[in-house]
Formats: structure tokens, C-alpha cells, sequence
């Protein structure tokens, strides 16, 4: 009974923000937005000059304004963001056989980026506030099986060498990446940051403020249908190593030397370059990329508001130093018996779906999915408690608009 209660509270603190829907008229949780952009003008363009492939001026167009915006020196657009996590990782060096530390708490993306080099997921538990990678914990598991041998670490438990790492800015709040580049430096290991959720979030280093993915050697960002800005499929790699952006730029495209007549390719390469068509709804995007940043953060403040006294949930906040792009905004029900937290949970989730309102659990752990059950993988304690009682409010710009 109390419960039913609780479920109705919180469903109707949530539609105190986001306004009327039912059945037929259901509120997603993630929108696309053309509204106001010149998208339709763009693509046009490609359709009449005939440049809608891989080729063609709006990918370096859309390269150029995401390196203005985010302050990188270089961006690669490539097809989607799990393709772009698996050519980062090959370019900082992981290989065949090689293992990779990512958080448990992510979109199957990261870890099947890593199983697509042939190389093993390595799970490292998060911490609550940001829901991203532990930087102790990191260092700890380091600590248990990590050992140097010749300049590289080797897992002594399983004798595979320790690649990379990938720390995930989940939900768009930004890792904790100053200190897990400290740990990071120490072991002489890459990071490729997987900022697929992140693009316009910002913390302060060193009272600079960075864009997530730039203190990375590489970071990975996803222009997939549900992310903040969307180019239909596509990612992009955001990097300040010259040689790195280089070196994506050639295997992202067939690793093709250039000339003006002659197919010459000086290694195995991938498709990896996003289709202009798709670039120019991207450039379309990053437009008014801005004022959808003040509409998330808006939607973020009603929902703050709407929670700030209830005694079972809470909207998660962000550190101060940090700036969060408020991709999806998410409810954390308060800690109390697990049973309980589990009862209203799943009440909540097919009450609102019943009713036309999609709310979504947290990914199931990427170390209870079938193919990465026997990863190697440290104590995910804190990921295996947060996951049960995070849940992800409708987040789309357009919700603001009310
Ligand atoms: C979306 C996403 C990806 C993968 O991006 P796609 O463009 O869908 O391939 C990877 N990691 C995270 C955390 C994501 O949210």
C-alpha cells in the first residue's frame, strides 16, 4: 500500500514537469530536436550537389565546429560511437588478446568496442556521485593484479597485458578524469574516455574549464538518434594529439594514401567516416547546440524543484566544479531496504510505461550480460547497489518548452 503511494508521488512530481501525454500521445525519453535549425537546408544541398557519401564538404565543416566547440585541436566523424571507441582504442595501442578496465555501469557499446579488437573487457567498480569510474578503485584493482614487466602491466591472473582504460561520463556527468589521469600516468596506461553521453559537458581542471574527452588521449563522443544532438548515426573522436588525429583520419578511411587517381593503402583500414549527409545535420545541430544546453539545464532545474522534498527520491547533482550537459536526468530513489527500493522501482517503471511515460532503469551491468559474465573483474559492489535504484526521466529539450 504505501508503495502504491510513493509511485504515485513520484510519477506525479515527474508530470508536474514534462506536462500532459497519454497512450497515444507518449513522452519519450530522448527526442531528437530539428526545431529551428537549418537541417532540411542542408541536407538539401547534399542531395542536389550530389555529395552525400563519405566524401564531401560538410564532414570537415562538422570536424571544424566540433573542434570550436568542445576546444579540441582535432575531431575525426565517424559512423557511430561504438565504431569510434574501437579505432581509439586500436590507436592508443590495444590489440588482440589485450584487456581493457571499463566501468560495469555503461551502454553495451564500451565493452563490445573492446571485444571488437579481440581484447577483454576488465571491470572496475564506479562511485556514486558521478556514477563513472572509481578512480581508488581503479587504482586498487591496479594495485591486486597489475604488475610491470618490460614498461608495460600485465594482469598477473590472467598473464593478458593491461591495455587501456576507459572511464564513461554516464548520463553526461563527467568522470572524475583529473584523478584517474594520475593513476593512469603512474601504470603508463592510455585513457580513452567514452564522452558518448557528454558533448557540452564541462569540468574545471586546474581552474581551466575542459570539455569531457579532452584531458583523454582520445574521447569518444556518440551522434546516435537518442544523444543530446544527433546526425542520425555517427560519432566523433575529440583529441589534442596530433598524431593520433592523423594516424584516425587514414585508418578511418581505408587507410587510403592520397593522390588524385590511384587506390593505394598502406594498411588495413576500416569505413570508418561519417556520411556528409549525416554531417550536415550534425553542423545543422551544433548551430543551436547552446540553447539546448539552457533548455536541458531549465528542465533540470524544474525537476530539482519538483524532488526537492521528497523523501524517497532524488534528482542526482553534479559536483560544483563540474558543468553537466543534463543529457539524461536521473532519479536516484533513496537507500532503504533492498527489497523495497526493488518493489517500487518496478512499480514505477510499468505505471509510467502503462500510462505513456517513459521512464528507463540504468543498463543492465555489462558484467551480467552473457558474453562478459567471466571478465575479469574487481569488487563492483557500489555499481551492483546504484544500479538498482537509478531510474532516467524524460530528458528531451523540446520538455522545456511548457
Ligand atoms: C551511445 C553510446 C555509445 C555508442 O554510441 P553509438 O553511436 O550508439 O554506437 C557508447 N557508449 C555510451 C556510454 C553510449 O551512451
Amino acid at each position: 500500500m504505501k508503495i502504491k503511494q510513493e509511485t504515485i508521488q513520484i510519477l506525479n512530481n515527474i508530470k508536474s514537469v514534462v506536462g500532459g501525454f497519454d497512450k497515444n500521445n507518449p513522452i519519450y525519453l530522448h527526442e531528437p530536436d530539428f526545431r529551428n535549425t537549418k537541417a532540411l537546408d542542408y541536407v538539401k544541398n547534399c542531395i542536389e550537389n550530389g555529395w552525400v557519401s563519405s566524401a564531401g564538404s560538410w564532414v570537415s565543416k562538422f570536424e571544424e565546429e566540433i573542434c570550436k566547440f568542445t576546444g579540441a585541436s582535432h575531431a575525426v566523424a565517424v559512423t557511430n560511437g561504438t565504431d569510434g571507441l574501437r579505432l581509439a582504442l586500436y590507436l592508443v595501442g590495444v590489440r588482440q588478446g589485450d584487456e581493457v578496465i571499463i566501468p560495469p555501469l555503461s551502454f553495451v557499446g564500451t565493452a563490445n568496442a573492446v571485444s571488437h579488437l579481440n581484447a577483454i573487457p576488465h571491470f572496475v567498480d564506479i562511485e556514486a556521485k558521478s556514477l563513472s569510474m572509481c578512480p581508488k578503485s581503479l587504482e586498487q584493482r591496479l594495485l591486486d593484479v597489475g604488475e610491470f614487466n618490460d614498461g608495460i602491466v600485465i594482469n598477473k591472473e590472467t598473464g593478458r597485458r593491461i591495455a587501456a582504460i576507459i572511464p564513461v561520463d554516464v548520463f553526461g556527468i563527467p568522470c572524475d578524469i583529473k584523478e584517474l589521469n594520475k593513476i593512469a600516468l603512474r601504470w603508463n596506461l592510455p585513457i580513452v574516455e567514452d564522452c558518448a553521453e557528454a558533448l557540452g559537458s564541462k569540468l574545471s581542471i586546474d581552474r581551466k574549464i575542459v570539455h569531457c574527452g579532452i584531458d583523454a588521449q582520445i574521447g569518444v563522443i556518440s551522434f546516435n538518434g537518442n544523444k543530446l544532438i544527433t546526425t542520425g548515426g555517427g560519432g566523433a573522436l575529440i583529441t589534442n594529439n596530433n598524431d593520433l588525429a592523423k594516424l584516425g583520419k587514414h585508418i578511418s578511411n581505408t587507410a587510403k594514401i592520397q593522390h588524385d587517381w590511384e587506390y593505394d593503402h598502406d594498411q588495413v583500414g576500416w569505413n570508418d567516416r561519417m556520411p556528409n549527409i549525416n554531417a550536415a545535420l550534425g553542423v545543422a545541430q551544433l548551430e543551436v547546440i547552446k540553447e539546448r544546453l539552457l533548455k536541458k539545464k531549465n528542465l533540470y532545474d524544474k525537476y530539482s524543484y519538483a524532488f526537492k522534498d521528497c523523501q524517497f527520491a532524488e534528482i542526482i547533482k553534479t559536483q560544483e566544479d563540474v558543468f553537466c550537459n543534463n543529457w539524461l536526468i536521473t532519479l536516484r530513489l533513496k537507500n532503504r531496504d533492498e527489497e523495497v527500493i526493488k518493489q517500487l522501482r518496478n512499480n514505477l517503471l510499468s505505471k509510467a510505461l502503462k500510462e505513456g511515460l517513459f521512464l528507463r532503469p540504468a543498463w543492465k551491468l555489462l558484467s551480467y550480460l552473457p558474453m562478459y559474465k567471466n571478465s575479469p573483474s574487481g569488487d563492483i559492489s557500489v555499481a551492483k547497489f546504484e544500479n538498482k535504484r537509478i531510474i532516467n526521466l524524460p530528458s528531451s529539450p523540446q520538455l522545456d518548452d511548457l
